[in-house]
């Protein structure tokens, strides 16, 4: 590898208020989405009222980490310095079992084996003692 990977540090996500539960769950290796209970949908990413109803009743609750493969790509070439001797690695969305379709990494795999409508489920990678994030593997 070469230099520029040096001393670059991996962008890191930085929970508020709002977050907190999702990365204090991820930190467990447990998947938490919000689920309304006025409508009684589940919401990712985090918000403080209901995008479906306008409720304000959004409570935490744990997903099953199951999910299909929505679309993806594959990032050949980085996508920030500090991922440069990652590549090739798959973004991807999925669509989670409860609904909500989130952007995350398919890990544990070929890219070449990544496809529309597969089954993955959760994981989660340690970047730290604070953050945990979550990828999706196949199941
Ligand atoms: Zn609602």
């Amino acid at each position: 590898m070469t230099d520029t990977t040096r001393g670059i540090e991996r962008p890191k996500p930085r929970p508020t208020e709002l977050t907190k539960p999702f990365w204090d769950a991820a930190r467990r290796h447990e998947l938490h989405l919000q689920r309304c209970s006025s409508c009684g949908r589940h919401v990712f990413y985090p918000r403080f009222s209901c995008p479906y109803c306008g409720a304000r009743t959004l409570e935490w609750v744990r997903a099953s980490g199951r999910a299909t493969v929505y679309s993806y790509t594959v990032a050949r070439r980085p996508t920030h310095a500090a991922f440069a001797d990652r590549v090739p690695y798959v973004i991807a969305i999925v669509s989670l079992e409860e609904g909500p379709r989130m952007t995350t990494n398919v890990v544990g795999c070929s890219p070449d084996d990544v496809a529309i409508g597969m089954p993955v489920r959760a994981a989660f990678e340690d970047l730290d003692d604070e953050i945990s994030l979550v990828v999706f593997e196949p199941a």
